[in-house]
């Protein structure tokens, strides 16, 4: 709980939010849902800046891209047809996959889900496959790919900022997308999760997207099993190479509930499991 607050402010513009942020950077934090920040020991933030006025609502989808507002509750997400239609549900699959409960996912944030990335990131994850991109508010407005937000983030370079809402270009209607993960309890936390897309042609696979999370602190790309599968059949081989490439790439941690070997050999099965699916009765015998 953050025990030393004393300050809350519900600012109605950008610049003014922005202003408290970047006054006080250690003090000062952005409030959304408040469902992981609320929940948090910080002792250093005794001011939080609701986003509640800021007008970060609203899912959009125009001509070639669906635009989500970072203060979109996750059930929204879930719940809508626009974001199910555009991302084929593999959005909305994530969302489930986020957090079982309603209340949390009434309550969490599209902008809290990817600013406060952790180790349960499946929406995150999503995103990375769909090649989303962010816009964020730092003074000025400008875009930012989702992989160089999250490599800025933890590499500290990212400074005080408001992520205003997320965009998607349209699914290309030849991906098929596939989410694999692995719990103890259904309604729990993931111990893998992998997000896949690709086109699965005759003459090899086409445009190969593989994202982790769960198995690792922070979600990202396997760049090493993708260029293994581009271009290539997805034969039993090649599936058995891809699974292989995700399990030495993956930097997996290990912590009471699995060890970092573990999630390391499961991240590769399940991404054998996800290719299988796809593939179909090509993949006969990995
Ligand atoms: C019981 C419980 C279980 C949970 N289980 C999980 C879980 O399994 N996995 C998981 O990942 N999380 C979990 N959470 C945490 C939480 O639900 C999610 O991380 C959620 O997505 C956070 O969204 P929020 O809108 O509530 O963010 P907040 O808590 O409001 O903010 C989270 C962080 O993001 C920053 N932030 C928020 N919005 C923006 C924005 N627009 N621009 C820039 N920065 C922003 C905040 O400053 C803060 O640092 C759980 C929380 C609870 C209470």
């Amino acid at each position: 709980m953050l025990t030393h607050l004393q300050h809350y402010h519900r600012p109605n513009s950008l610049s003014r939010a922005f202003a408290v942020l970047r006054q006080d950077p250690q003090a000062a934090r952005l409030l959304a849902g408040g469902s992981k920040l609320l929940a948090s020991e910080l002792p250093e933030v005794t001011q939080v800046v609701d986003v509640a006025n800021l007008g970060l609502g609203g899912i959009a989808a125009r001509s070639r891209t669906l635009t989500m507002g970072a203060a979109t509750p996750v059930q929204d997400l879930l719940e809508s047809a626009e974001v199910s239609a555009w991302t084929r549900g593999i959005l909305g699959e994530a969302c489930l996959a986020a957090t079982s409960s309603l209340l949390l996912r009434n309550r969490s944030t599209l902008g809290g889900e990817i600013a406060g990335a952790g180790v349960q990131a499946p929406i995150v994850a999503a995103l990375l496959v769909l090649k989303a991109s962010l816009s964020v508010y730092t003074g000025s407005k400008s875009k930012i790919d989702l992989a160089d937000y999250l490599s800025a983030r933890a590499d500290g370079s990212l400074g005080p900022h408001i992520v205003t809402a997320v965009a998607v270009p349209k699914l290309d209607r030849r991906l098929d997308t596939r989410l694999q993960r692995l719990t103890q309890l259904a309604s729990g936390p993931s111990l893998a999760l992998i997000v896949v897309a690709l086109e699965s042609r005759r003459a090899g696979c086409g445009q190969p997207r593989i994202a982790v999370t769960a198995a690792t602190l922070s979600p990202s790309r396997l760049r090493a099993a993708e260029e293994l599968l581009d271009g290539r059949r997805l034969t039993a081989e090649t599936i058995r190479d891809a699974a292989q490439a995700a399990s030495q790439e993956v930097q997996s941690f290990g912590d009471q509930h699995a060890s970092a070997e573990y999630r390391r050999e499961m991240t590769g099965v399940l991404l054998r499991r996800a290719l299988v699916h796809l593939a179909g009765p090509e993949s006969a015998g990995a």
